[in-house]
């Protein structure tokens, strides 16, 4: 790929496709790591007087509608507070964006056009008449082959990798390419139907594969126990099966929860119990990892020298069944390995125990650092090597 920072930026149009689809509750921006995200690129193109212009989208409009609520212009606002400097908002812009070494300006909802999602011709071409280099940013993206992710970098007069996008692409390389071992790879998370594909792409990497959260429960049937009420998902045990024996197979320590936190109903004021796997009655359910399998997991991270974590090891969002999850960030935290860390609740699980400083490297992308880590490629991606060789068409 070309980096942004190959370039000479001076004076030029230079559109950054960043990705801006911030949590938001009442219009009020209740996270804001991916505007801060951003921010080294955007310093970056501006020092060397680039005319900057922001792409992004904002949750799931109908295309073709204006809706209010997913308007960016409340991100263009706290946008300019985090840059210092004003951040013009465009409602209109596919015609034409006026824009001035210096100066930033964010486009509205990418997802307004009709197009969009479909990577239209006419409107990729349309979007890449907009710029003289197209920066490709948005990292939690660019799984998605949309018209302003990968239409607008085929036909830009040059398409290049922002930092950002750099930045999150060396870290999985290095967490998974050349990693210093022995590898861990820590998965939970509700369903085990949404991340059969990269427990098994995992396996092939690591050294430790530890399984937690709802979608262990497969797991502890496929070895024959039963998990009462607890979330199961009956179809998917035989590919648990065969993912224990192909770790067996390959010398892969797959480690199963071996005790739990177990109560009748999913609530604050439940009466919680740390049951033996042999021990769990039919109208319980598994709610969290217990204190054997915590210390276990302990164990294996303090070893570790290189940690990938995605996904909650409970119910960690209820006081009485988050000590596994914040056992198991507390001691991703205080390693000194390289660890990397993504995926929507997890997010939300480091930020709960504010321990973001002390985890390597975050990921911004959910989806997209899921696919990556399952052995996909990025259409974004592959779209921006194409053009480190080839000529816009
Ligand atoms: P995911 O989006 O797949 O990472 O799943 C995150 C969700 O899994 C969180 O909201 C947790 O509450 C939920 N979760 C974790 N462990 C369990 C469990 N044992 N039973 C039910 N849900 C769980």
């Amino acid at each position: 790929m070309i980096s942004l920072a190959q370039l000479d930026l001076n004076q030029k149009r230079v559109l950054i496709r960043v990705d801006l689809n911030v949590p938001l509750q009442n219009g009020k921006i209740t996270n804001d790591a991916r505007l801060k995200a951003i921010i080294p690129t955007l310093k970056f193109a501006l020092n060397v007087h680039a005319c900057v212009i922001l792409m992004s989208h904002l949750g799931r409009p109908e295309e073709g509608v204006y809706t209010e609520a997913l308007s960016l212009k409340p991100i263009a606002e706290r946008l300019s507070i985090l840059m210092n400097q004003p951040v013009r908002f465009v409602k209109d812009w596919l015609e034409g964006v006026e824009v001035k070494p210096g100066e930033i300006v964010l486009c509205e909802n990418v997802r307004f056009n009709i197009g969009e999602k479909a990577n239209d011709l006419s409107l990729s071409k349309k979007m890449a008449a907009l710029c003289d280099i197209f920066v490709m940013d948005a990292f939690a993206t660019a799984h998605r082959a949309e018209a302003s992710t990968v239409g607008i970098a085929q036909y830009a007069p040059v398409a290049a990798a922002g930092l950002l996008l750099s930045a999150e692409l060396t870290a999985l390389e290095k967490a998974l390419r050349d990693p210093k071992h022995p590898v861990v790879a820590v998965v939970g998370g509700a369903k085990v139907s949404d991340k059969c594909l990269l427990l098994g792409s995992l396996l092939d990497k690591v050294d430790t594969l530890i399984v937690g959260g709802g979608l262990a429960n497969t797991f502890i049937a496929a070895q024959g126990y039963s998990v009462g009420g607890s979330l199961l998902e009956p179809t998917f045990i035989a590919e648990a099966i065969a993912l224990l024996a192909r770790a067996k197979n390959k010398g892969v320590q797959l480690i199963v929860p071996i005790d739990a936190v177990v109560a009748k109903t999913i609530s604050e004021t439940a009466e919680t119990r740390i049951s033996d796997l042999t021990d769990i009655a039919t109208d319980e359910k598994i709610l969290d990892v217990g204190p054997k399998t915590s210390q276990l997991i302990d164990a294996i991270i303090q070893r570790a020298g290189t940690i990938v974590w995605n996904g909650p090891l409970g119910v960690f969002e209820l006081s009485s069944f988050e000590n596994g999850t914040k056992r198991v960030v507390d001691a991703i935290a205080n390693v000194s390995a390289f660890s990397l860390a993504g995926g929507g609740e997890t997010l939300a699980a480091i930020e709960k125990y504010g321990v973001s400083e002390k985890i390597s490297y975050i990921s911004t992308g959910g989806g997209a650092f899921l696919e990556y880590l399952e052995g996909k490629t990025l259409p974004a991606v592959t779209m921006l090597e194409a053009r480190s060789t080839l000529k816009a068409d």
